[in-house]
């Protein structure tokens, strides 16, 4: 089982999970052709994809899903509000799929369940996976706050995507304005980085082997920053941690 995190941040978000060669996209923040390049690139051309899951509608996460959903004849999957708002961006695609927010169901071979994030979007959700063999995979971003949903479904994930968006300190000093640094602070923004340590410092585990830092802002943050917080929660132990920049490739084998 494979995660791979092809583009991460607020200029797009998009992520591949696959399981004995079949695969899901994970949003499609991207343009079609940027994500496929990107696919390729990091040596997971070879896995047949088999269906795009989003898990809200905001641009960062949906740029390319139609054109991609079109070119690849493949479902989009995503929660029925997410469906609605998204759907001006979703047309003529092949086959649209609603999910529930707190659902379990197949995709790619692998099973998925689903919860709920606490975003200012319809109906935001974030996704879990189990191979065949076991292997966990959970991604939670875009999310103001980590509830124990959320927590309960990365709980015993071997590899965890988790947001760490800004530096509270930064975003207070920075320079956006105090409506905006509200709503990114807020329980249905963004996470920081020290609400993403308190959760990742509950969820380490002797199997949690990578933890890949995502949607880090770039006004309000630094990787940096976003390491040394999330460090001190996995207590030196097994796990590999890595922060992911708006244009790097990063990925894990379990
Ligand atoms: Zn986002
Ligand atoms: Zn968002």
């Amino acid at each position: 089982m494979r995660l791979v995190v092809l583009a991460s941040g607020s200029s797009g978000n998009a992520a591949l999970i696959e399981s004995g060669g079949r695969a899901v996209l994970l949003d499609v923040g991207l343009s079609a052709r940027e994500t496929l390049r990107r696919v390729a690139a990091s040596g997971a051309g070879d896995a047949r994809i088999e269906a795009i899951l989003l898990t809200h509608e905001h641009v960062d996460h949906v740029r390319g899903a139609r054109v991609l959903a079109r070119r690849l004849g493949i479902p989009v999957m995503a929660t029925a509000g997410t469906l609605r708002a998204a759907a001006a961006c979703l047309s003529d695609v092949p086959e649209t799929i609603a999910v529930g927010r707190r659902d379990r169901f197949s995709v790619a071979g692998m099973k998925v369940t689903s919860f709920a994030t606490a975003h200012d979007a319809a109906e935001s959700a974030g996704f879990a996976f189990e191979s065949r063999r076991g292997h966990r995979v959970a991604v939670a971003t875009d999310t103001g706050v980590v509830t124990p949903e959320v927590a309960d479904a990365l709980a015993g994930a071997h590899a965890i995507g988790l947001e760490s968006n800004h530096d509270l300190r930064m975003l207070d000093a920075g320079p956006y304005p105090p409506f905006l640094k509200r709503r990114i602070a807020g329980e249905r923004g963004h996470l920081s980085n020290d609400d993403a340590a308190a959760a990742l410092a509950a969820l380490a585990w002797a199997g949690l082997a990578h933890v890949f830092a995502l949607h880090l802002s770039e006004q309000n943050n630094t990787p940096d920053a976003a390491r040394v917080a999330l460090a001190r929660s996995l207590n030196g132990g097994g796990t590999a941690l890595e922060t992911v920049g708006r244009n790097e490739i990063m990925g894990c084998s379990l």
